[in-house]
């Protein structure tokens, strides 16, 4: 059993995933019936406009809702869907599941793009255009109501195949993002080739903005380079209220975090965006009063 479960996905051998064979070949098992049972679940977290406070739209996280209740999170559930070779099947389902929830919310007069992030594997892959052409046909859906997010290092890996496929996407009106930007040490003017909009600066850069100078002024000159480029600046993993001022005063162009909210299920999500946005209506009308 386990010269059998070594083999599993091999080429993407993860050392810190410590299970034994049999038991990795049984969470596989696991993974691969839940998968086809529809238990991958997303969670939205908003993205915030930083200069009126708008929810301006969702990022998609997907969760592992075990049967009796238990939930896997990305950390644990992407490492095991490597080395099972499942991880087209998960951004199927992903991709699925968010392109419907698309079409509910605009439905319901809940009108936010939902970016979806893509695995390495799947940036090269010219599947994937077709994939997202097919999907906003079946659920009624413009390119606009779709976005994606693909990390840095993954289109480090395939910068001419990622190319083809970022410019498919952007013909079909898909937004794209570099994600946990800062950590692959790439140069944003090669970036700045592929067909993206936004760029999504790490939290380990954005949790430390108030504390070290260093990382400031890292923050700083990356949103300025991304606005030299034409792109819009994103940060992640904002935690407090006085680091979503300074940003704001840096003049980044949207943030999410723990600071809004957490990721939500739907129905959560749904809750907290109407209360905030009468929040931020709220807001509105006394900058208008007070004029
Ligand atoms: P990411 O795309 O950079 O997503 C941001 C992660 O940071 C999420 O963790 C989110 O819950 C967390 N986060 C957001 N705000 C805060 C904050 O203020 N503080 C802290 N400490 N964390 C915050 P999550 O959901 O565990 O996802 C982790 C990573 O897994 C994601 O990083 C993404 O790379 C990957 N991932 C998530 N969903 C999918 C998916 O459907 N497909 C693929 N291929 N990857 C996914
Ligand atoms: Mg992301
Ligand atoms: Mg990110
Ligand atoms: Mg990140």
């Amino acid at each position: 059993y386990r010269a059998k479960a070594e083999g599993l996905g091999s080429a993407v051998f993860d050392p810190s995933i410590d299970m034994a064979g049999e038991d990795l070949l049984q969470r596989v098992a696991e993974l691969r019936a839940g998968i086809a049972a529809g238990e991958l679940t997303l969670h939205f977290q908003p993205k915030i406009a930083l200069a009126s406070g708008a929810v301006e739209g969702v990022e998609a996280l997907v969760r592992w809702e075990r049967p009796g209740g238990a939930m896997v999170l990305p950390q644990d559930l992407l490492p095991l869907a490597e080395r099972a070779g499942l991880m087209g099947d998960l951004t199927d389902a992903v991709l699925e599941v968010a392109a419907a929830q698309a079409a509910r919310w605009r439905a319901q007069g809940i009108d936010l793009p939902i970016a979806v992030n893509i695995p390495a594997s799947a940036i090269s892959d010219d599947r994937l255009p077709r994939r997202m052409s097919r999907l906003l046909a079946e659920h009624g859906l413009p390119g606009s109501a779709l976005q994606v997010e693909i990390t840095e290092q993954a289109l480090l890996t395939d910068p001419d195949g990622a190319q083809e496929v970022l410019t498919a996407l952007h013909d079909l009106g898909v937004r794209a993002a570099i994600d946990d930007y800062g950590t692959g040490y790439s140069s944003l003017v090669r970036l700045r080739e592929l067909d993206v909009d936004e760029v999504k600066i790490d939290r380990s850069f954005v949790v430390p903005l108030l504390l070290d100078e260093r990382s400031a002024s890292i923050v700083r000159s990356t949103i300025d380079l991304v606005h030299a480029l034409g792109l819009r600046a994103v940060a992640e993993g904002i935690e407090e209220a006085r680091v979503a001022d300074a940003l704001t005063d840096l003049g980044c162009d949207a943030a999410q975090g723990y600071h809004w909210t957490r990721p939500l299920p739907a129905p959560e999500l749904e809750a907290w965006f109407v209360e905030h946005r009468g929040l931020v209506d709220a807001q509105a009308g006394e900058v208008l009063a007070a004029w």
